[in-house]
């Protein structure tokens, strides 16, 4: 039995449009992703919610129908279980470092490194590292505007102090003269 659209749509929306292996998005990839059995049906899975991840064909059809066989064999991350961070690191280069044996079975079964990724996430990087140079460069901006205005204020006063003493000055001068 194929999901109905409303299931579809909610595991969409859960995963923020995203594949929950890999990160990549619809937008990425400029089109609906896949929704991938965690425990596949041809192995016992359902097609309960939580057993459902939104995916991308990549990452879909490396993971094929894998599920461990049995205690011994090789678990993969279930990111709807555990976090990213529990099982791996990024590295600066792009690429992906394993912190435990799901996370190294993980990368391997599903080629988290594959060379499209790691480009995919030096990507990132580099826009992420852009956007905080921009909000750094506008608030060096308000800074700029905000001691300018004061200056003006500083300004302001002191033509006002020079026209005072202008004021005095003539009052003495017509004293004098007097
Ligand atoms: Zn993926």
């Amino acid at each position: 039995m194929t999901l109905n659209k409303s299931i579809r749509e909610q595991v969409r929306h859960r995963s923020n449009y995203a594949c929950e292996y890999c990160g990549i998005t619809e937008t990425d990839t400029g089109g609906l992703l896949t929704i991938d059995h965690f425990r596949p049906k041809s192995k016992g899975g359902t097609d309960n919610i939580d057993n459902l991840i939104y995916c991308c064909n990549r990452c879909n059809s490396y993971k094929h129908n894998y599920y461990p066989e049995d205690e011994n064999s090789p678990k993969i991350w279930n990111p709807r279980e555990e976090s990213f961070s529990q099982h791996f690191f990024l590295l600066d280069n792009g690429s992906l470092k394993s912190l435990t044996p799901v996370g190294k079975t993980t990368i391997q079964l599903l080629r988290l490194n594959r060379p499209s990724l790691i480009s995919y996430r030096l990507q990132q990087a580099a826009k992420k590292e852009e956007q905080e140079l921009l909000k750094r460069y506008q608030s060096l901006v308000n800074l700029y505007h905000q001691a300018n205005q004061e200056l003006g204020a500083i300004i302001k006063n002191q033509q006002d102090l020079l026209e005072q003493q202008q004021q005095i000055l003539r009052f003495l001068l017509e004293e004098f003269e007097d």
